[in-house]
């Protein structure tokens, strides 16, 4: 990496990538009062929104509109994939064949929805999905599956993650019967334990979704399609892989997602899983930058929400020129899911069976759909899952943060969060 001086004077900032960690970083170095201008460029048809609320806005609870994100004073650039990038002579390609400069390149292009190895998914002419199978990364990818939600009687989300479980509450709130499909041992389990899960599934059951954990789907089956849809096949089942077969007429694929490297690789720029970034955020490349879910930081790809905005913040200090020195520590796993009446908040060390030394207090109350767990290390709170009731929340992820000794019984922080 080199230590080249800051670019001076009114620099060109480019911004690659119109989604929540290029949005939040415009719009903190604009509030920052950093020099020069910033372009936002945007593969995406919309300005900038926040994509967390996506399954909010299939349930019909939020409109695109009202999720749109503040920029500051950049201007976007919607509708502009940047499809080339030279990082000697400072400039980028678009699509549509111009070539622009920048003194400063911030690579924020997200990542992509991971495609299962599931038989049956692509249409015969090898382009796309078959009909009725769908991604959730964008609002388009939300409007056509709202779309064709209101004639669908039954749905299968294949994958039980965060957003598999986000999906599967927003189609049934459209009324659709849905069926959760996941591989892994329970729902959510990078995140929840064996316990909340199980309260999970209940809740989910009460709104209408069944869940089949610890199940594979092997193939997708088909049918016809409707003639005014060019007649390609449309999916009538998921396989599974105990043979077992859900009729339905609708699938999402909720299988996690992948960093999109092409074009910083294409740039010779290093890529392992994502495009590899030092505390400072900063590529091997001069003057190039990367943030959110394309960045890979001591290892590590977060693929959430969180991290995209804090590593924003860093660099939006660091290229203002508010902290030329601000540098990224990374950040410590804290996921919270909330989604109408569903909600959860999973922070630091939960699986106490790695290390003797931890304790548990958890509280399971089946009739009001909640359970509590907190991990302790003699009077320090090394981590906690939250279900169904978040009034603490707040308090114990402070506590955690902290990482000081605790006030009182930790019963307390249970039933009534820190008492300081
Ligand atoms: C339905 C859903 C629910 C989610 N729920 C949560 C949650 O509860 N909690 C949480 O922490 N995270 C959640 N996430 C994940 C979160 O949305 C991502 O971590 C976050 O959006 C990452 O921000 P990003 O800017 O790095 O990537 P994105 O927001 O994906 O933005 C990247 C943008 O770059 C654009 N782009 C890519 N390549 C180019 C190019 N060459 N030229 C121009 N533009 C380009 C893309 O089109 C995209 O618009 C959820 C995601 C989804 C889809």
């Amino acid at each position: 990496m080199t230590g080249e001086p800051r670019v001076t004077g009114e620099p060109r900032i480019a911004v690659v990538g119109g989604g929540m960690a290029g949005a939040r970083f415009a719009e903190r170095y604009g509030a920052l009062g950093g020099p020069g201008t910033v372009t936002v460029y945007g593969a995406e048809a919309r300005a900038p929104y926040n994509r967390v609320l996506l399954a909010e806005v299939l349930a019909g609870r939020y409109d695109a509109e009202s999720i749109a994100l503040p920029l500051g004073g950049a201007q976007a650039r919607p509708g502009c994939e940047v499809v080339a990038l030279d990082v000697d002579a400072r400039t980028l390609g678009l699509a549509d064949g111009r070539v622009e400069p920048w003194d400063e390149l911030v690579l924020a292009t997200g990542s992509n929805p991971v495609l299962p190895p599931v038989r049956g998914l692509r249409r015969p002419d090898g382009y796309g999905l078959i009909e009725g199978v769908h991604t959730l990364r964008t609002l388009d990818d939300c409007a056509r599956l709202a779309e064709e939600a209101v004639d669908a009687k039954r749905a299968v989300v294949i994958g039980g993650g965060v957003l598999g479980v986000s999906a599967a509450r927003a189609l049934a709130a459209l009324g659709v019967r849905t069926e959760i499909v996941h591989q892994g041992p329970h729902l959510i389990d990078r995140q929840l334990d064996h316990e909340a899960a199980a309260v999970l599934r209940e809740r989910l059951l009460a709104l209408g979704v069944e869940c089949y954990p610890g199940n594979r789907a092997r193939a997708v089956h088909a049918g016809m399609g409707a003639p005014s849809a060019g007649g390609w096949e449309r999916v009538a089942a998921v396989e599974l892989a105990n043979g077992y077969r859900l009729d339905c007429d609708l699938v999402v694929l909720a299988c996690g997602t992948r960093p999109r490297t092409a074009l910083a690789y294409a740039a010779g720029l290093p890529v392992a899983t994502g495009v590899l970034v030092d505390d400072r955020l900063a590529t091997a490349a001069p003057r190039v930058s990367a943030i959110g879910d394309c960045a890979e930081h001591r290892g590590t790809v977060h693929g959430l929400a969180g991290p995209a905005w804090e590593m924003a913040d860093v660099l939006a200090r660091r290229l203002s020129g508010a902290d030329p020195d601000a540098r990224y520590p990374g950040t410590r796993p804290r996921a919270r899911l909330s989604t109408g009446d569903l909600e959860y908040a999973a922070f630091g060390t939960v699986d106490e069976t790695l290390d003797p030394g931890l304790d548990v207090l958890r509280i399971t109350d089946a009739t009001r759909g909640s359970y509590k767990k907190l991990v302790l290390r003699g009077d320090r709170l090394v981590g906690a899952i939250l279900l169904g009731d978040l009034a603490t929340v707040d308090a114990l992820a402070g506590a955690w943060e902290s990482d000081g000794p605790l006030d009182g019984h930790p019963l307390h922080l249970i039933t009534r969060g820190v008492t300081r």
